[in-house]
This record gives structure tokens, sequence and C-alpha cells, in this order.
């Protein structure tokens, strides 16, 4: 059934317990924001199908409950694709935010990549992607990028997410917050700092190392690190090349942070689910043996949902916004979010590969407009790039990196854990324990009134 069926012109709500009472703790939205209060917001699914929600700026993917709104001031106004629109408003007579979709539906299907049922998607198809890996080993590398930059530039950047940066889970937190303040009847409303103590945001650095030469030459790419105070984590393929132990013990004594990146190189793990259960057991023999407890798929190939089922304490293969992969798309969060007990770390920079060689950029202002939109919304910046040649070996592009590193070392309210740490805080910070490592933020009301403004612990 569509959205804008006109024979649903009065849509019962799918889930009817949400529609009046007490703002869910326990949804991933509400768990993200971890906002101390009991604020009346009334959200529920309509029982059609999702589709786009519009506003001038803004898009989300969910099942409308259609029908009239209870009268009071309109918060948000959005149009579907009917022409119709439905609107959020406050009713000060039950003094409830009312909101014509489930807030956690919207974010779930940002984050859990759902939207793609409402886009015409580009993903290979597991042939296609055989003939991919197959052209990967056979074919010349300059013959190969010659043929992925023209394919980029015939395919344009799709119409969601936006790249590099997509506002859709930050305009819908703030939506959200808006919406707690007014069923709460407050001027202000504490909730949990996403990062430790009053760093306004955090950092993370992973490299995929895509060879045995890539894994030597992770030794000289770690030392760029060190000497300007940076450490971070080497994705390493258990059987794709011959891995050298002393280097990955080399690494762990310097304090940087050994993952896991596949079995093989290929897109063997997700092509099918008797293929994802017969690679688990060996996955979790070589997360032992690398002492690894973070995962990145190979190409970032996913089956989103079965990312929670990985051996490890946190997956980092979902991009913000990535166009440019095989399994382009992207879960449009600048936070980490848990799928089950795992936490997924979505990588927020463009990658190396596509800033220098897809796209030929000769500087790194993509990269720093890019933190520094981050840095606003009081995000994770996580960069991810590669030790091998072709990538920051060749002396340009280790030149940018430097740069890059260069930029961060001077922000000094830049959290710089290593990622295991960083997926170790997020679980704290949702369990509210340790209390002295949590301080609280303030959601307020933003100069545009429409959305609600987060501030930082002073
Ligand atoms: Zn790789």
């Amino acid at each position: 059934m569509s959205c804008h069926d006109p024979l649903r012109a009065i849509d019962e709500p799918a889930d009817a317990q949400a529609v009046r009472g007490v703002a869910s703790t326990t949804s991933q939205l509400a768990r993200l924001l971890a906002a101390q209060t009991d604020a009346c917001v009334a959200d529920a699914s309509g029982s059609g199908a999702a589709c786009w929600l519009r506003t001038d700026t803004w898009r989300l993917f969910v099942r409308p409950r259609l029908g009239e709104s209870p009268n009071g001031d309109e918060i948000e106004r959005f149009l579907l694709p009917s022409g119709a629109t439905v609107t959020a408003v406050y009713d000060s007579g039950e003094r409830c935010a009312w909101v014509p979709f489930n807030v956690d539906e919207a974010y779930e299907n940002y984050v859990g990549e759902r939207w793609r049922g409402g886009v015409n998607t580009r993903l290979l198809t597991n042939r296609q992607l055989r003939m991919y890996y197959l052209a990967k080993r056979l074919i010349p590398r300059r013959v190969q990028l010659a043929a992925r930059r023209a394919y980029t530039k015939r395919l344009g950047l799709p119409e969601f997410p936006s790249w590099p940066l997509d506002d859709s889970v930050s305009r819908l937190l703030r939506f959200y917050a808006l919406c707690l303040l007014l069923g709460a009847g407050a001027e202000t409303i504490p909730f949990r700092w996403f990062w430790p103590n009053d760093f306004d945001s955090a950092l993370i650095l992973t490299h995929d190392v895509e060879s045995g030469e890539g894994l030597r030459l992770a030794l000289a790419l770690a030392d760029l690190e060190e000497e300007r105070g940076f450490r971070s984590s080497f994705n390493v393929v258990a059987s794709e090349y011959p891995v050298d132990h002393g280097v990955l013990r080399e690494l762990r004594e310097r304090g940087f942070e050994i993952g896991l990146h596949g079995l093989r190189h290929d897109h063997s793990l997700f092509s099918s689910r008797g293929a994802f259960e017969r690679q688990l057991p060996a996955l979790a023999v070589a997360a032992q043996s690398f002492d690894a407890r973070g995962f990145r798929s190979p190409s970032t190939y996913r089956v989103h949902d079965w990312l929670g089922e990985l051996p490890v304490a946190y997956d980092c293969s979902v991009p913000h916004s990535d166009p440019y992969e095989p399994s382009p798309g992207g879960c449009c969060s600048l936070w980490p979010y848990f799928i089950g007990s795992l936490v997924e770390l979505p990588y927020t920079l463009p990658q190396d590969h596509t800033l220098f060689t897809v796209l030929r950029n000769r500087s790194i202002d993509v990269w720093l407009r890019q933190v520094d939109a981050i840095t606003r919304r009081y995000g994770l910046i996580q960069c991810l790039s590669h030790p091998d040649r072709g990538y920051l070996a060749d002396s340009e592009k280790r030149g940018f990196y430097a740069a890059l590193l260069d930029a961060l070392s001077e922000r000094p309210r830049l959290w710089k854990p290593l990622p295991y740490e960083l997926a170790l805080w997020w679980q704290e910070r949702d369990a509210g324990s340790p209390a002295d490592r949590i301080s609280y933020g303030t959601i307020r009301r933003g100069d545009d009134g429409a959305h609600a403004s987060l501030v930082p612990p002073s």
C-alpha cells in the first residue's frame, strides 16, 4: 500500500501504545540523546508503507500517520509524495508534542540504511560483485581507476544521502529534542553529553591494510602519527596475504590497535546468509589471534542487520555517506549507534582513495570543511585511509595526511581515543556509568525556533 493512498485518509496508528504517553527512553534515538526528562511526546507510525516526508531542507523515510493532527501550535510541516501534508504540533491542552510518525522508526530507517527502500538503488548484484573482485585481481589498477572515474562521472552523486555531509540524523535529533522541550514544558533539559568530560567532538583514525607490503608500510604511517601524538587502528585481512605478527606486536606495543578486515578481501562474507554463518567461527579465531576488538568489512561491503553478529565489540564498516564504494550508501549519522550489543562507529570523512585517487583532489580542503562541519555538530570524526602503495605510501598523499594531522593536533577540545576506547565509552555513556566520566549538555530552544540547540557542558 502506498503511504498516500486516499482511502487511508483516516489512518489507524500501527502502534497505539505509542500514541499518547511518555517518550520512550529505550528507543535508539532516545538512547542517542539520553535526555533527562519524562516529556510527553506522542509519536506513532501509520499503517501504510514508508515514504519520504520532506521539509524545505530535510527528508525522512517513515510510515506517516495520516488524517487530522490535533489542534495546537505547529512544530513542523512535512510534505508527502501526494502533495498532502502532515504536521507535528504542540497540543497545549494535553501538554504533549504530537508527531505524525514514529521518531525511532525514522532514526532506524536512516542508520539501518532502510531508506534504500525509497530510492533507485545502485547496489551491485552478487554477480556484479564477483566480476568486480575478479577485475580487481586481473585488470591493471590504472585501467580500473579510469573505469571507476568514468562510472562515477556518468552516474553523478545520488539524491540521498548527501555527500560528503548528510544532516538527516542531526536534524531528526534536534527536532526530537524540541519535541521533548515542548512536551516537558521546559526551557532547558539536561542530556548526557556525547563525549567524556567536556570534549566537543571525537576523532578516530583507522586504516585498512590491503597487502603484506601495506602491513610493513604501516610502521612508517605509525611513525608519522606518533610524532604528532596520534594513535590509530590498522585493520588486517586474516587470510589474504602473509601477516607478519612481529609487525602487529610492535604496533600494539606502541599503543596502536589491530582490527580485523575480513578473512579475504572480497565480498564473500556477505554474499549469502550461509556464507556469513560459515565464516563466523574463523572470524572469531582470527579476531582472537590479532587481539582485535573491531572489524571493517572489505570494501565496506555489508548486510547491515547482520553486523551485530560479528564476533567483535565494534564495527566500522558503515559510512556516514559514501557514494564511491561498491556498497554505496550510509547511515547519515555523525554519532555511533548500536546494532544489538555491537557498537557501530561510522566513518565520516571521505576515504583517502576517494579524495585523492578517484576525485584527484590536490588539497585537503574537503577534509577540513568536513571536520569543521562535524565539530559544529559535536559529532565523531573518523578518517579511513590505507598505508599501502597507491594510497598513503605515495609521498604526495602522505603529505596530505600529515597536513590533516597537523590541523587536527591544534584542536584542544577534540578527544582522540583509539577506536575500541571510543566503542567502550559509547557503551558506558549508554549505561550512564561510571558517573564521574559523564557530563551533561543542555537542550534549549534554537535561534530559528524550529529546532532545539544542543549546548555543550560549560
Ligand atoms: Zn580494504
